[in-house]
C-alpha cells in the first residue's frame, strides 16, 4: 500500500478501537485464512460463576448437602461424608490465593452461599492445572454440628483444585468423578476436581457466558472462507459444547492444550501453510500471539498479550476481528 493508504488504514482503526502495529500488519490481515480463537475470555467473557458443588463420599458417591447420601440409602458411614459445604468452604480458602477467574468464581461463589472463607497456610499454582494449598481445618461451629458428632477436620489438610491431570499426577483416581464431570462439562461449565489429603472429596464447577457477538463474528469469518478454529486449555466436553454454541466445527477444536502449548498448537496449523490470526486476551496466550501470521490481543487483554500482539482491538468484541480484515482490504484495493 501507499503510505497513504497505509495512514487512511490505520487511522480508520484507531477511530474504531482496531490498533495495527504498522503498516506490515495493516496488510497482512486480509491474506489471514484462519482464525484462531482463544475461549477464556475471548469468545466468552471470562468472568466465571459458581454454579455447581458436589461432595463425594469415600467411596466415590455424591452425598447431597448436609451430609446426606445422594439416592441410595443411609449405608455410608457418618464419617465418611463431607458435606457440599465443607468441599467448598476447603475448595474456596485453597482458592483464595489465585487470581485466576474461575478462582474468584469460586471464593465469590462460596461467600455468597454464607460461608466462612479463610486464607489457604501454603499455596502453590499449577498452571494449566489448578492448584495446590495447605488449608486450616476447623472445630465444630454450630451446635447441631457438634450435637452430630461431625467435627470437621481439626487440622491443616492439603486441597487441591484442578482438572483431571493435576489429580491423576498426584496419584488420585478420578474415576469415581467421571461421570458427573462430563454431565457438567456436556453443559458447558467448566467441572473443577476437589481433593483433600490425597482423595477425591468433591467437585466444583463454574460457568461462562458467551460474549453476544461471538457467534455472528465466527459466521462472518466463516463467509469470507476464513478457517475458524479454537484453542483452549479447558478440556474437550466444555470447549466443544462452546464451540457448537457459537459455529465452530467440532474437529477445529483443541482442547486439553497446556499454556507453553499454545504456541506448538498454532505453529502446527500454520505448518500446513496456513496464514493463522491467533485471538487471546491472556498472558497464556502471548507466545501464540507472538508466533503467529498475525496476532491479535482483545478488550481488557493483559499488558503481556497487547506487547506481543500485532493487533489490539480496544473493545472486548469478537467482531472487530472481522473489522481488522475488513479495514485490511479496503486499505489495500485502493491502491490497485
Ligand atoms: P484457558 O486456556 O481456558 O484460559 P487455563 O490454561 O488457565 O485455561 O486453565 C486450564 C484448566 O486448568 C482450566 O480449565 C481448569 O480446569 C484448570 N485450572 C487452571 N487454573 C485453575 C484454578 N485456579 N483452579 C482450578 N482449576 C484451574
Ligand atoms: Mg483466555
Amino acid at each position: 500500500a501507499t503510505p497513504a493508504a497505509t495512514m487512511v488504514g490505520t487511522t480508520i482503526g484507531a477511530q474504531n478501537g482496531v490498533l495495527f502495529k504498522g503498516g506490515d500488519i495493516l496488510e497482512r490481515a486480509r491474506d489471514v485464512d484462519t482464525v484462531v480463537f482463544d475461549k477464556t475470555g475471548t469468545l466468552t467473557e471470562g468472568e466465571m460463576e459458581l454454579t455447581d458443588v458436589v461432595a463425594f463420599d469415600s467411596e466415590g458417591n455424591a452425598v447431597a448437602d448436609g451430609g446426606e447420601p445422594a439416592a441410595d440409602g443411609g449405608q455410608l458411614a457418618e464419617r465418611d461424608k463431607r458435606s457440599e459445604d465443607e468441599v467448598l468452604r476447603l475448595a474456596a480458602t485453597a482458592e483464595s490465593g489465585s487470581e485466576h477467574p474461575l478462582a474468584r468464581a469460586i471464593v465469590d461463589g462460596a461467600k455468597e452461599r454464607g460461608i466462612d472463607v479463610g486464607e489457604p497456610d501454603e499455596f502453590e499454582n499449577v498452571p494449566g492445572q489448578g492448584i495446590r494449598a495447605t488449608v486450616e481445618g476447623r472445630e465444630p461451629r454450630s451446635g447441631s454440628e457438634r450435637a452430630s458428632g461431625e467435627r470437621g477436620d481439626p487440622r491443616a489438610v492439603e486441597v487441591l483444585v484442578g482438572n483431571r491431570k493435576l489429580l491423576q499426577d498426584n496419584g488420585i483416581d478420578t474415576d469415581p468423578a467421571a461421570e458427573t464431570m462430563e454431565e457438567l462439562e456436556r453443559e458447558g461449565k467448566t467441572a473443577m476436581l476437589v481433593a483433600v489429603d490425597g482423595a477425591l472429596a468433591g467437585i466444583v464447577a463454574d460457568a461462562d457466558t458467551i460474549k453476544p457477538s461471538a457467534k455472528d463474528a465466527v459466521a462472518a469469518l466463516q463467509e469470507r472462507g476464513v478457517d475458524v478454529m479454537m484453542i483452549t486449555g479447558d478440556n474437550e466436553h466444555t470447549a466443544r459444547a462452546v464451540a457448537e454454541q457459537v459455529g465452530i466445527d467440532p474437529d477445529n477444536v483443541r482442547a486439553g492444550v497446556l499454556p507453553e502449548d499454545k504456541s506448538d498448537a498454532v505453529e502446527a496449523i500454520q505448518s500446513e501453510g496456513r496464514k493463522a490470526m491467533m485471538v487471546g486476551d491472556g498472558v497464556n496466550d502471548a507466545p501464540a500471539l507472538a508466533v503467529a501470521y498475525v496476532g491479535t490481543a482483545i478488550g481488557s487483554g493483559t499488558d503481556v498479550a497487547i506487547e506481543a500482539a500485532d493487533v489490539t482491538l480496544m473493545r472486548d468484541d469478537p467482531l472487530d476481528v472481522v473489522k481488522a480484515i475488513r479495514i485490511s482490504d479496503a486499505t489495500l484495493q485502493k491502491i490497485k
